[in-house]
């Protein structure tokens, strides 16, 4: 027992120093928690408090957890601070606070990475992004926005998440204006196929215009030729029988001599007009030269077709051509050939131009059919 031992234990109390005899106390360190005893219960419980405080919080919030329960117990009791197993229980703590605290920010580091390679990829899309690319682009700046880095306070990484969400939400404005762009874009290509629209009608209308004759309004040689071969596929799978008339004006040149050309012109679309009125719909009648008109007229009766011929004959015969204050008479010879009597429709047009030149032969304004028939 030493000397400095010995004085001190002069200068304890007489419970202080019972307590030495009883715990056989003999340096000098074992009579401090003797001698702490002494130590307020209110100086205890600030230092439990400082302790605590400098302890919490940790980045890891399990350990803060841990940490806090152990507290709880020295707050009940502050005495435990000076016992041994709960400083060491305080040390372990610390010291798995650091362990956990240190694992936390390397999981921290890899958010960051894990931010910096969606960034990445989010600038990408954005830039190679069309408008169906802007909904991939949104589901990353989702991703960049559920990562939980607040949870724990981390004040610097959370403004880094708002940094880069705000700069997500500026890329994403850029990217609408590329889609108005595109938008605007689109509807240019819209007014385009507007006016290919109205190209294509008039291109029609021209086709349609070339279909007719300009002077008679009929259809040219060629619009004919085009619709014969229709009424010829009709004759052939349901047997529409149709008669092909040729009609000539006669001596046409005369009168063109004696009234001049405009005056033939008058008479020609008249006579067209007149055509084209007694003609049914699914009949068809086209200029074939100059004077010369051909009529397909479909009929089930001969007498129906021979009606026909007949109105027109009476027609052009009771009237007069009337130009400026001419009154002009004129007359046409006609060819009628029937289909069914044919093998094809070219024999049977033919015919009927065979037709036609008899009746020119036999004196002109006649209509001269196959059985040897004229009107
Ligand atoms: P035919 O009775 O033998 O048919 O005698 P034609 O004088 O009618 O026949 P020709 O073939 O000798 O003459 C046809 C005339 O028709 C000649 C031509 O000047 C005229 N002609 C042809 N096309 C037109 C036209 O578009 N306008 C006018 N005004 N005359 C035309
Ligand atoms: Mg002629
Ligand atoms: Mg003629």
């Amino acid at each position: 027992m030493s000397i400095e031992f010995e004085e001190i234990v002069t200068q304890l109390t007489s419970l202080e120093k019972n307590e030495v005899t009883k715990n056989k106390i003999q340096t000098p360190i074992e009579i401090i928690p003797i001698l702490l005893k002494r130590v307020s219960k209110e100086n205890v419980k600030e230092l439990v408090s400082l302790l605590k405080q400098s302890a919490l919080p940790s980045i890891c919030s399990e350990t803060d957890d841990e940490i806090e329960k152990l507290f709880e117990q020295i707050d009940k009791d502050t005495n435990l601070l000076f016992n041994l197993e709960i400083q060491k229980k305080i040390q372990e703590f610390i010291e798995k606070r650091f362990e956990r605290d240190k694992q936390v920010v390397i999981q921290r580091t890899s958010d960051i990475s894990k931010f910096v390679s969606l960034m990445g990829q989010y600038l990408n899309d954005a830039i190679s992004s069309s408008g169906s690319g802007s909904k991939h682009v949104l589901d990353i700046k989702e991703k960049i926005q559920s990562i939980d880095l607040s949870k724990d306070g981390v004040k610097g990484l959370e403004s880094l998440q708002n940094e880069l969400v705000d700069a997500a939400s500026l890329i994403e404005e850029e990217m609408n204006t590329v889609s108005d762009k595109l938008q605007t874009g689109k509807s240019k290509v819209e007014e385009l196929e507007e006016k290919v629209t109205i190209l294509e009608k008039e291109l029609t209308k021209t086709k349609n215009e070339s279909m007719k004759d300009h002077l008679t309004g009929l259809l040219t040689r060629r619009a004919y030729n085009d619709e014969i071969k229709k009424i010829e596929s009709s004759y052939k799978r349901h047997n529409t029988q149709y008669a092909v008339v040729f009609f000539d004006l006669d001596y046409f040149k005369q009168v063109n001599d004696t009234y001049g050309h405009d005056c033939g012109d008058v008479i020609l679309s008249t006579f067209g007009k007149i055509l084209e009125k007694n003609t049914r719909d699914h009949d068809i009648v086209g200029r074939y030269g100059g004077e010369e008109f051909v009529a397909i007229v479909h009929f089930n009766l001969d007498r129906e077709l021979l009606q026909y011929l007949k109105r027109i004959k009476i027609i052009v015969t009771s009237n007069n051509f009337k130009y400026k204050d001419h009154e002009i008479k004129v007359t046409f010879s006609a060819g009628v050939a029937l289909r069914p009597d044919h093998q094809s429709y070219e024999s049977t047009i033919q015919k009927s131009d065979i037709l036609l030149y008899e009746a020119k032969e036999n004196g002109r304004n006649q209509i001269r059919l196959e059985n040897g028939k004229t009107i």
